[in-house]
């Protein structure tokens, strides 16, 4: 019987052979004389990287904005975006938008420091604008035993106000995939679904890349967004093909390279806590 000693010096000595013969050919490096010279120096990249000191289980790093800290909604206003129906109303709406849309305070409560959705209030949006972004934010939806489909715990978060991750309870709820939670609304199905049943907080880190127009308004490239779904990645680099339209094919729209994170009403008690927001 041979030991596992024995095995494994026999598998190092056939490394050492396999080694020998890939390098037999090759004249071996000469240190003394590279060293002369030290050209490895010409690829070496210096510039200061930030410190950013982590948060701990999932709490804002040192360099974050943070948009809900359990305490208020002062970060946040009422607001007409989000409503994201067709596009002929988006284009109406960026194409008229002139900065500062908010319709007055944010209009949802605050329970034990988790953010609750108003139900017919609205949508809701950060005061400050955003682009390129990370994104932490974590989101609940209570059991609902009489609720189903797109009716039980939809909410959505609308980066630059325009391009939705949909919020749903999708444990044992059906309905169709590009609608589900962590889809992009109607233009990507998550790669799985990583639900946890209702009445879990759950989070989602998204990474977002805002497009880019040409002053003449064409699309230079389009939106990216990457995100993880409670720790699972859900979309990797998908490619938006324009604000998500609830009806009809989208198409984008030239807008600022800023516009604000909105929460979507749809008449459904959500909650969210723990958000924010690292640009980048
Ligand atoms: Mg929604």
């Amino acid at each position: 019987m041979i030991s596992n000693r024995t095995k494994f010096i026999a598998s190092f000595v056939l490394v050492l052979i396999g080694v020998h013969a890939i390098a037999e050919d090759l004249e071996p490096l000469d240190w003394e004389e590279l060293s002369k010279t030290s050209p490895w120096v010409y690829t070496e990249v210096n510039r200061d990287v930030p410190v950013v000191a982590p948060g701990k289980q999932n709490a804002a790093p040192s360099d974050a904005v943070v948009l809900f800290d359990g305490s208020d909604l002062s970060s946040w206003e009422k607001t007409p975006f989000g409503e994201g129906v067709r596009m002929d109303r988006t284009e109406h709406f960026l194409k008229n938008y002139k900065g500062g849309a908010s319709l007055g305070p944010a209009a949802w409560g605050v329970e034990n420091g988790e953010i609750v959705a108003g139900m017919k209030q609205g949508a809701i949006a950060s005061k400050q604008a955003f682009g390129d972004m990370q994104l932490h934010i974590e989101w609940q939806v209570p059991v609902l035993e009489d609720k189903q489909g797109q009716e039980y715990g939809n909410s959505g978060i609308f980066l630059m106000g325009l391009y939705e991750i949909q919020v749903l309870n999708s444990y044992q709820n059906e309905t169709y995939s590009n609608g589900q939670a962590a889809a992009i609304y109607k233009q990507h199905v998550p790669l799985v679904n990583a639900s946890r049943a209702p009445g879990n907080w759950q989070t989602y880190d998204i990474l977002f890349t805002a497009p880019r127009f040409s002053e003449k308004g064409s699309v230079i490239s389009p939106a990216l967004v990457t995100i993880l779904h409670n720790g699972v990645l859900v979309q990797h680099n998908a490619v938006l093909q324009g604000p998500t339209s609830f009806i009809g094919e989208p198409y984008y729209v030239p807008h600022p390279a800023k516009l604000p994170i909105v929460l979507q009403d749809h008449d459904n008690p959500v909650r969210y806590r723990n958000i924010w927001v690292r640009e980048l």
